[in-house]
């Protein structure tokens, strides 16, 4: 089998040239055509002599996946199905804002997780994601677009701290200077708050931004909505979300799903404000994503008003993510392993 090329980082390529004597600079030109230029066939890059491209092709992997099928929203949303190499699939997201474009990665094919109230987990698991495949998914929306996305959220299909190695791999791919570039302070790494994971995270040395699905300040709701609380209580996710501040310097922020008779009560939002203000952190409030079939509801603008106003006036810092996407089913929760 060949070597996934985006799995590997500048210095193990640096190596392989250096190896085999070629020129330093090539690989900085292979770097470009692959991250700036998004090539996915070495034929493609012109200005490296045909017998290294012919090396390269016998020796490396170059592209991992393939769209099978996109589609767009108006306001410029758009969802790409991608096939991997063994046939499996998963959902990326590209989402526009006047000043970002943000890419939304699955990092699993299905979930593990298996919330009661999303989608990723319906189908089940079937196998983490691969590092070039997570890479992959980045390179191919910027091909498409024809512009490089400046934000990544891991915010797709999956729990990325339960494929920890290769989302990281890939993230630090997607950081360098060589790779895609894009800055650690703008990709943020979603987990429903598995602990072991936050705290290795907050070892890396790295900036990027973590979201806890928190989804009920207290224990009990939360072991209903978030199964992973069993294994992880609350608790212990409060402490590893310190620790991480205390580490990096980063505000946390926690995800809450806003679902009707659920977790949308006064008390609830009280106890919501009181974690905000102990570990410092940021609510981002998710207007709950209906999925078919499931017996889940988003309550009224007027309840979420409510809601807000309750945790804003224990001083809590709460805002609301307005979600694009929700007419596709890209919104968050709603991607899934088959469309
Ligand atoms: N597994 C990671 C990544 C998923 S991120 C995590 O749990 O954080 C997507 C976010 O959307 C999570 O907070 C998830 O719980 C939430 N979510 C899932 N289904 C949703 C839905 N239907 N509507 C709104 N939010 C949803």
């Amino acid at each position: 089998m060949k070597t996934p090329l985006k799995s590997q980082s500048t210095e193990n390529l640096r190596s392989w040239f250096e190896n085999r004597h070629h020129p330093r600079y090539r690989v900085g030109q292979l770097l470009e055509w692959i991250y700036r230029h998004w090539a996915i066939e070495f034929d493609a890059m012109s200005n490296l002599p045909k017998a290294l491209r012919n090396e390269l092709a016998g020796h490396f992997d170059l592209n991992s996946v393939q769209s099978v099928d996109c589609r767009g929203e108006k306001d410029g949303t758009r969802k790409t199905l991608y096939r991997l190499r063994d046939g499996e699939t998963v959902e990326t997201v590209w989402i526009p804002s006047p000043r970002r474009r943000t890419v939304c990665l699955s990092t699993q094919v299905g979930c593990p997780i298996r919330c009661p109230f999303c989608a990723s987990g319906r189908d089940g698991f079937v196998r983490d994601l691969a590092p070039d495949e997570i890479v992959d998914q980045v390179i191919h929306e910027a091909a498409r677009e024809e512009e490089a996305p400046n934000r990544i959220v891991v915010m797709g299909i999956g729990e990325p701290l339960l494929n920890y190695e290769n989302v990281i791999e890939a993230l630090n791919v997607i950081n360098a200077p060589g790779g895609m570039g894009i800055g650690a302070r703008r990709i943020t790494i979603s987990t429903c708050g598995i602990v072991p994971g936050i705290r290795r995270l907050s070892k890396e040395g790295k900036q990027w931004n973590l979201s806890v699905s928190l989804h009920a300040p207290d224990s009990e709701t939360r072991s209903v909505l978030v199964p992973a609380e069993n294994r992880y209580p609350l608790e212990e996710v409060l402490e590893a979300c310190q620790v991480y501040r205390d580490r990096t310097g980063r505000q946390v922020t926690f995800e809450y799903t806003l679902l009707k008779g659920i977790n949308d009560s006064q008390k609830q939002a009280f106890q919501l404000a009181s974690i905000s203000r102990e570990l410092d952190a940021k609510i981002n409030l998710i207007p709950y994503n209906p999925v078919a079939g499931l017996p889940f509801e988003c309550p009224d603008d007027g309840a979420i008003e409510e809601f807000v106003g309750n945790v804003e006036e224990k001083r809590g810092k709460i805002t609301v993510r307005r979600e694009k996407g929700g007419s596709i089913d890209a919104a968050c929760g709603q991607l899934r392993r088959r469309p």
